[in-house]
Order: structure tokens, then sequence, then C-alpha cells
């Protein structure tokens, strides 16, 4: 049996050994396999990335921005030759199959993408005259060092929502990937050096809540961008903040989806199954609730169920599966737990995923609830599985009303045909990211991620102008230049 590598932490341009004692493992969470063990670096090794990251600044602040994004075209193009090795790690460490895979690692690519953009994004404005022989001139700055902390439900697209742009406006990086998908990144740094990144640029240390907690507090870390769920999200944006780091936290969700009587009951059905199910419920676009208008309800509620059993559940790496595992065991039984607490509550069981276990991973059928109340646990917590609950709803209004009561709003979807119908959705519902006729709105890199409420804390979302904002700073100078003097003019 070959021995399982203990990953190493990259610094400066190096891979370095962890002194940690502590370690934990990375399984497939399909197989349960151990893949790796990922070790709990210190606060110590953190400090130090980011001392070195400090000093990789200044050259790297000093670099013209288009050659800061040539390395990034150079960096996009390798990716998208990687494409597929890329999707296969994410798939193992993960367990969403293959083809969610290649659409994360696409997603990630928009955003190297949209980076490649900084000269034109960093650009300031001018004007000529504000007063009599005096103008004003606003440039953009990087802020210095920028410390990343993300989930395990996307180990690419979620990294690169942070780096390229951070790195792009003249910032370096230290990435904390989670500890439960921590694989991905070896290969972006392998992209990155074959990209031409100068040492120190990007950095990654691995390890859990020492980590995040020491990025929180390193002097040199003037920038904090963290997504994951909403209490660890609280405690980063209070913790950076009171240290006088700028922070962008995206947290949970529970997303609602509203169906009319005048939709396309079909697609609507599709269109569900691939937002609730898909990535096994993992998503924090995921579809959670499905509220249903009366005259479509029971139609609906027929063909979600049949083509929810049709449903082909195992490894993500087989051909035609839809349905990987969920992370952990952990995970699992606390799925269990909520179909177990959604059953005393009172809410009628349509579909039981626990008739779908099986123990050769981590894996949980799709569950389906109805009759939900919003008093209920299974419709106020972010259960992130394949669990959804659905809701009958006397109209748009009554819809709206459900869903404005959640503590979330990232994502919210409407189907309907009605452009007053799309209309009112739109002023009304609380929620950043909409969905029309379509199931996982995520926007594209080049509008901001913007969940409200407890899906948020910050001001400034990630992606869009919002990223550029975040990574940078602006110096304003106001000048007076006097008349020259023709006076001895020939
Ligand atoms: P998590 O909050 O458990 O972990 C996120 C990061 O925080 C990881 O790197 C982890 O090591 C660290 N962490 C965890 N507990 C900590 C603690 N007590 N102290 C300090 N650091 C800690 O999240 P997860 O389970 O990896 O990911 C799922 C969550 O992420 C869901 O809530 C999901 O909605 C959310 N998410 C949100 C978005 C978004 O854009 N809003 C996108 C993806 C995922």
């Amino acid at each position: 049996m070959s021995e399982i590598k203990t990953l190493k932490n990259y610094v400066n341009g190096e891979w370095v050994e962890s002194k940690s004692t502590e370690s934990i493992n990375v399984y497939n969470p399909a197989t349960k396999e151990v893949m790796a063990k990922v070790p709990l670096s210190t606060k110590e090794e953190l400090d130090q990335a980011a001392e070195l990251a400090q000093d990789a600044s200044d050259e790297w602040k000093n670099t013209a921005v288009p050659k800061r994004a040539r390395i990034l075209f150079k960096f996009q193009q390798l990716l998208m030759e990687n494409k597929q090795e890329l999707a296969e790690i994410i798939t193992k460490e993960n367990g969403k199959s293959l083809t969610e895979s290649l659409g994360e690692v696409q997603r990630g690519i928009e955003n190297v993408e949209f980076a490649t953009g900084a000269p034109s994004l960093m650009m300031g404005d001018s004007l000529s005259s504000i007063a009599t022989d005096i103008e004003g001139t606003n440039y953009r700055y990087p802020v210095g060092v920028v410390g990343g902390i993300t989930p395990f439900n996307f180990p690419m697209m979620v990294p690169c929502w942070m780096f390229p742009m951070a790195i792009a406006t003249g910032n370096t990086f230290v990435l904390k990937p989670s500890e439960k998908t921590p694989l991905l990144v070896e290969k972006l740094v392998e992209l990155l050096e074959a990209s031409g990144l100068p040492k120190g640029v990007f950095n990654v240390v691995n390890g859990a809540h020492d980590v995040v907690n020491g990025i929180l507090e390193n002097e040199h870390i003037k920038a904090v961008s963290f997504v994951g769920s909403k209490p660890v999200g609280e405690h980063v944006y209070k913790k950076g903040t009171d240290n006088l780091k700028r922070v962008q936290a995206l947290t949970g969700a529970k997303n609602h989806t509203v169906i009319l009587d005048d939709a396309n009951v079909d697609q609507a059905v599709k269109e569900v199954i691939g937002a609730a199910f898909g990535s096994a419920g993992e998503r924090c676009m995921a579809a959670a609730v499905i509220t249903v208008e009366e005259g479509i309800y029971d139609e609906f509620i027929q063909k979600l169920k049949t083509e929810t059993e049709n449903i082909k559940m195992g490894n993500g790496l087989d051909d035609g599966v839809f349905l990987g595992p969920v992370i952990r065991e952990q995970n699992k039984e606390t799925t269990i737990q909520y179909i177990e607490k959604g059953e005393k509550e009172g809410a009628k069981l349509l579909l039981d995923g626990r008739e779908k276990t099986s123990d050769d991973g981590y894996f949980i059928g799709p569950t389906i609830f109805e009759d939900v109340q919003t008093d209920m646990t299974l419709w106020q917590d972010e259960i992130f599985a394949p669990v959804l609950s659905i809701i009958k709803i006397k109209d748009l209004k009554d819809g709206v009303r459900v869903a404005n009561q959640s503590e979330f709003a990232n994502g919210a979807c409407l189907f309907s045909d009605s452009a007053s119908s799309i209309r009112y959705f739109r002023e009304n519902i609380d929620a950043g990211m909409l969905g029309i006729n379509l199931g996982v709105p995520a926007p594209m890199a080049i509008f901001p991620f913007s969940g409200w409420k407890n899906s948020f804390f910050g001001s400034l979302h990630a992606n869009g102008k919002d990223g550029v904002e975040f990574y940078t700073r602006k110096k304003v100078v106001t000048a007076r230049h006097l008349e020259p003097d023709f006076s001895g003019e020939a």
C-alpha cells in the first residue's frame, strides 16, 4: 500500500512542510478512501507566509498592470488546456459529478478572464478643471496582502472569485483552502508557476481554525475575503473588522423558488431538480424551498416526484451519475437527523432519501417534503444536502411573503411568463441574485455575487466592479497648474 502523502504549504514560491504535528484526513467522499493528509498549520506559519507575501508586495505592486494581466492571460490558457484534469480532482475530493466539476472549472476560468481586464478596470477618473487652474485625478492602488478563506463546496471557483482579481490589481495573496477539499489548489499553483507568476505573490497555508484566526489577526493582511457558513462568516467579519481590516464574508443561504400557474411545468421540474439535487444540494445557490401556486401544484408535485426517482446516484466520475455523495459521514448523519425532525414537526415526506443511502461512500438519496411551514426547522435552517421543501401558495404575493421571512437572502427564482409578475417579484423579493425561468442564478464574473441579509456581511461583494473596489484603494490628486509664462517668447 502506498504511503498517504501529507500536503505542504506553498510559501514564497516553495512547497514547504508544515511544522505542525496535527493533521486530518482528506477523503474521497464517494469511496471513503483517504487521499491525503492535510496539516493543521499553526498561526506562526501563517504569520511567516504573510510576512513573505508582504515582502513580495513591493515588487509586484510596481509591476506594470498590463504585465500582471499578461500572466493571467497565460494562466487562463493553461486552465483551459487542463480543464479535464482539474475537473477530475474536484470530483474526487468533493464528490460532485464530472459534468458539474467541468462547469465549476469553467466558472473559475471566467473569473480569470475578467481579471485580465485589470488595465481598464483599475483606471481612475479625472476632471481637468475643478477650479481655476486646478485639476483632480483619482488613481487606484492595491491594498497590500489579501487573505482568502474558502469552503469545501467549490474548491476551484471560490478561490478564483478571490485571487485572480486580487493579484491582477497588484496585491499578494495568502489562501487558506477548505481542509476538506485542499487538493485542487496544488494544480492551480503548478499552473500559476508555469504562467510566470513571481514568487511570493500567491501563497497557500493549509489548516483550519488557527490559520483563519491567524489571518484575522495578522498585521500585514489588510483585506480578507471569506466564503463559508453563516456562523463562521459572522466570526470572520466581526474579528476582521475589529482588527481594522476590510472584510467581505459571503455566507449561508436558503434559496426560495416561486412557481406560478403560468409556468412551463416540465421546464420548471427539470430546473428544480438540477438546482435542488445537483452537487448533492451542497451549493449556496441550491434551491432549498419551492413554493408552488395552487393551480399547477398537483401536476408539478407528481412530475417532480417521478423525475427525481429516476436520478442516478453514484461516484461522480461514472457516466450518467447526477447525484454524488455529501462531503462527509457527519453531513450524511446530520441530513438524516433533519429528515427525522421534518417528520416529527409534521411535514409530509414525499420522497425519502434514507431509503437510498449507500455505505460505499457518504451517499444519501434525494428527499422531498410537502406541507412545510415556516416555523419548522426544515424551513429555517440551511441543510446543505439533497433535501427539498415544498409549500403550496395562493399566489405570487404569498410566495414572496414566505421567502422574505427567511433570515437568508442569497438567490431566489421565479417561474412565470408574465411580465408584471416578473416585475413584482424583482421589486419585492429580498434576495441579491434572481433567476427568471432558471434554477441556479449564479451571476457571471462580471457581476457582483450579491447576497443580502445573513447571506453576506460587508459592503463590497465578490466579483464584478465590487471585486475591483474591494481589492483597491484610491489616491486623489488635486493639482494647481499655473498658466505658463509666455512673456519671454520670441
Ligand atoms: P465553513 O464555514 O464550515 O468553512 C469555511 C471556512 O472556514 C473553511 O476554510 C474552514 O476551515 C473555516 N472554518 C470553519 N469553522 C471555523 C471556525 N470555527 N473558526 C474559524 N474558521 C473556521 O463552510 P463549509 O462547510 O466549508 O461550506 C459550506 C458553507 O459555505 C455553506 O453555508 C454555504 O452556503 C457557504 N457558501 C456560501 C457561498 C456564498 O457565495 N454565499 C458560496 C459557497 C459556499
